[in-house]
């Protein structure tokens, strides 16, 4: 009832605006239950909906927000931009110190820039393709990297459609993925390198590469198994296929230089979005020289009118060279550890089951008492208290992902550890009226 009562203005604008915009919403994502939430303005850690309510925004939009919302670095940065011009389909001066400093704290030495995930993943593949002349990847089952059509292969499979777990068929994700491209990608439950291993046994020579979400975010938050990612790239090697790690989310972060650094596992692609562009739409994809070279000699056309948009090179250098610094991720450490040590004294007070993942900016509570550690236990565990926790987050003003197991929270620099607490306090609550 107070989700209801507080969003009359949202469900207005939704049902006004349906004519024009399917659904009412301008991406399927930002209406998924309990309905979207029309967003008015933001600044720090904070923002506005249209009904005027304030929340501490932990949804980060969808993992974007580790700048927070209206950085004077970025203000000033874009401001001075945009009196200068937007747009010359052009190189300009930010790239290049953006390109250097991620080639410093991802350890790969060539950059690329587009404008969305989607676009650095749909890179990643075609690269690997481009130097081996093999149409095959492989994906994890449970991971999503944008909306291409190599990669819109088994996301949220039904499990029946799938298959048994240990050998899961490739599941297209709806009609609009042609079967015959869905049966390219092949499909490993994740931390499995034994079922990698016989896809690379069974299609030899046929395999380009690997895509995979390092640390896996699409359904909740389930770190790899010790020595899988490492096992992974030499096993790939082994059989003449590169490794991409899909660091939209991971990538600046769970570290500075994202899950490469935080396993010490350097990929043959790193492919980055979201929290580069500190708000602004960006895509980034970083490679060996072996792979990137083929952009270089014209081999594989990365191209794009809005590649490397001023507007939002001006505003990555001010997140890599002014926001992310050392000092960042001090501060994304002290927050992590109030709210997981707060949700974990919270769900042993009031014996509710459930664990914490974080790393870095970035966690989730999921309601289960067993680890998991894939696709397969993401969908069997029942999410009994998911969706009421969503609520009373946003009823005691914390706004998080869309309820469901699939998100994580957010943190930005400009979170302070009263905003965290919110959210333990919120969870405390929850489970007190459990009782
Ligand atoms: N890869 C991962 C891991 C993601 O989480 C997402 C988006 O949520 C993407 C790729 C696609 O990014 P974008 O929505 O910017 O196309």
């Amino acid at each position: 009832a107070v989700f209801l009562g507080r969003n009359a203005e949202s469900r207005r604008m939704r049902r006004e605006c349906a004519d024009v915009l399917p659904g009412g919403v301008a991406s399927n994502w930002q209406d998924a239950p309990p309905g979207a939430v029309w967003i008015s303005h933001g600044t720090g850690s904070r923002i506005v909906d249209v009904d005027g309510t304030s929340y501490v925004d932990l949804h980060g939009g969808f993992g974007v927000g580790l700048s927070g919302h209206a950085h004077p670095a970025i203000v000033e940065a874009v401001s001075d931009r945009v009196r200068r011009g937007t747009h010359f389909a052009q190189p300009t001066e930010d790239t290049v110190v953006v390109a250097r400093e991620l080639a410093r704290r991802f350890g790969l030495p060539l950059w690329r820039f587009g404008n969305s995930g989607t676009e650095s993943t749909m890179d990643a593949v075609h690269l690997m393709r481009a130097a081996t002349g093999r149409m095959k990847i492989i994906k994890v089952e449970g991971t999503y990297h944008g909306h291409h059509d190599s990669v819109q292969v088994s996301v949220y499979p039904d499990t029946e459609e799938a298959g048994p777990s240990g050998r899961p068929n490739s599941v297209p994700s709806g009609p609009a993925i042609p079967p015959a491209l869905a049966r390219l990608t092949l499909v490993a439950p994740f931390g499995d390198l034994g079922a990698v291993e016989r896809l690379l046994e069974e299609n030899p020579g046929e395999i380009a590469g690997m895509i995979i979400e390092p640390i896996m975010m699409n359904i909740g938050l389930i770190p790899p198994p010790d020595g899988y990612l490492a096992g992974l790239r030499s096993l790939l090697h082994r059989h003449g296929a590169y490794l991409a790690f899909d660091e939209v989310k991971t990538g600046l972060a769970v570290a500075p230089g994202g899950a490469a650094e935080w396993s010490g596992v350097v990929p043959d692609l790193l492919c980055l979005a979201k929290a580069l562009g500190g708000g602004l739409p960006c895509g980034a994809i970083g490679g060996i020289p072996e792979l990137m070279g083929l952009i270089a000699d014209g081999t594989y056309e990365q191209v794009g009118t809005f590649n490397a948009n001023p507007l939002t090179m001006a505003a990555a250098r001010a997140v890599v060279c002014e926001i992310l610094t050392d000092d960042a991720y001090r501060h994304f450490a002290r927050l992590r550890r109030v709210m997981t040590e707060g949700v974990e004294e919270v769900l042993r007070r009031f014996g509710l089951p459930g664990h914490v993942r974080s790393y870095g900016a970035k966690g989730a509570v999921i309601f289960h008492d067993r680890p998991l550690h894939d696709y397969r236990d993401f969908v069997e565990y029942p999410d009994q208290w998911g969706n009421a926790h969503w609520l009373y987050q946003h009823n005691g003003g914390v706004f998080l992902p869309p309820w469901g197991k699939c998100e994580q929270w957010t943190v930005s620099v400009q979170h302070s550890e009263t905003d965290v607490r919110r959210f333990v306090s919120n969870l405390e609550r929850m489970a007190a009226s459990l009782r």
